[in-house]
């Protein structure tokens, strides 16, 4: 760090600011993680100098040879990992993967089914501000609003009205195990392919503690920084040899140009950690307190959509204690918690106030944490959301202290990067 704090002090102080905020707050966005220094020491390396457009073997420029064993790698490592014949690991974000998917099977003018956003689905599943419910049209399907989960009965029925051409299935805010089998049933009765987004949970595949999409879906797309617990990315797997040459296309020269060839590397190094058993382990570890904070949260007074999470997320519906997710997300950053606002089912409030907040465990039990100290993190929150006084999410200084202090506590009893 000596080079960027002489060329960029400025950088520089934001960079520390930033790893102290990482090291000493709970943080429980549901779709963020800590990479560990090696995949970060990767994603900071020289492969950011090498322009390498094509894939390996086929470049457009000289000089990629040694660029082309890191994502030979990559794709190889991925395909062990969930099992997969075909992977493309190029795209730089999971919005580029989903926005290759769509170009490599449909035409603009297409019907997509997606989940609606506001019931847990993903902007690029069809919402109208997105590139996704402009070039495409959009039908949507979303929960049972009673049972909170998705009515599989529901979405055949929209789906056979509607006849898409592809389904998606898999969502940013949903904490229960998807049924890909009954999603490919759907698709197959109406023609459409089956695309699975596995974003949120693709650590809990890879770990073989939810089930494999790619054995229902034509393509399954990720991002490679939630769960998977990499460098910031996307990728794209199927398991059919056409649709991978689509696909290839699609993101190259399609929609991307030069592929990040240190996120690649970076990408290959976390592959190679979520192989491992400590893998296992620790998303199994992810599950357990997910459950154990979803248990303890409404032991505490707080009703989670559904009664519950069979994955690393939760939804928590602030209705019965009269906070919005706004005003609790406001709160709990003051206290040094991160978590955010988020619809639930039966949604009165816009998206930017919301009458829930979306909490996750991958973050913390990176650092280590499991079931008791789960139990005082909801401690924390329920203390917080008891205590909101308005919108701003104004709180009393002298709890909005003693939370930061027994933030900070735990914090220290599971150093994360310093
Ligand atoms: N798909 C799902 C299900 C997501 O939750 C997200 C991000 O939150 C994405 C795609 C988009 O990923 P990115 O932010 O990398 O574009």
């Amino acid at each position: 760090w000596e080079d960027i704090k002489t060329t960029d002090p400025e950088i520089y102080d934001i960079v520390n600011r930033e790893l102290d905020r990482q090291e000493y707050g709970l943080e429980l966005i549901a779709s963020e993680n800590f990479a560990s220094k090696a995949v970060i020491e990767a994603m900071g390396s020289m492969l950011t100098n090498k322009y390498a457009e094509g894939y390996p073997k086929k470049r457009y420029y000289g000089g990629c040879e040694i660029v082309d064993e890191a994502e030979t790698l990559a794709r190889n490592r991925a395909k062990e990992l969930f099992n997969a014949k075909w992977v493309n690991v190029q795209p730089h974000s999971g919005s580029q993967a989903n926005m290759g998917a769509y170009f490599a099977l449909i035409e603009p003018g297409d019907t997509i089914m997606g989940m609606s956003l506001s019931h847990g689905g993903h902007l690029t599943h069809g919402a109208s501000v997105n590139f996704s419910g402009q070039i495409y049209k959009v039908v949507s399907y979303g929960v049972n609003p009673d049972t909170e989960v998705i009515d599989y009965d529901e979405v055949e029925r929209i789906a056979k009205e509607n006849n898409p051409k592809v389904i998606v299935a898999g969502g940013s805010a949903y904490a229960r195990i998807i049924d890909f089998k009954r999603f490919r049933e759907i698709a197959d009765s109406v023609g459409a392919y089956l695309m699975v987004d596995m974003a949120h949970f693709a650590g809990l595949v890879a770990a073989g503690i939810y089930p494999n999409p790619l054995e229902y879906a034509d393509v399954v797309t990720t991002t490679t920084h939630k769960t998977l617990r990499g460098p910031r990315g996307g990728m794209i797997l199927t398991n059919d040899k056409e649709l991978y040459k689509k696909i290839n296309k699609a993101i190259f020269p399609g929609i991307q140009g030069g592929p990040l060839m240190h996120v690649i590397a970076a990408k290959a190094v976390a592959f190679k950690e979520a192989l491992s058993d400590d893998f296992k382990t620790y998303q199994k570890q992810v599950v357990k307190n997910a459950k154990k904070l979803a248990e303890e949260l409404e032991k505490n007074g707080l009703r989670i959509v559904s009664g519950g999470t069979d994955s690393h997320l939760m939804l928590v519906d602030l209705t019965d204690i009269d906070v919005t997710g706004k005003a609790l997300e406001k709160a709990l950053v003051q206290c040094h918690i991160t978590v955010n606002k988020n619809t639930i089912p039966k949604e009165t409030r816009s998206p930017f106030v919301t009458s829930g907040i979306r909490v996750g465990t991958p973050a913390l039990t990176t650092r280590g944490m499991k079931e008791n100290e789960m139990v005082k993190v909801a401690e924390l929150i329920a203390k917080v959301a008891k205590n909101v006084k308005d919108e701003e999410g104004t709180i009393d200084e002298t709890i909005k202290n003693e939370v930061i202090a027994d933030v900070k506590e735990l914090c220290k009893q599971f150093p994360l990067y310093l």
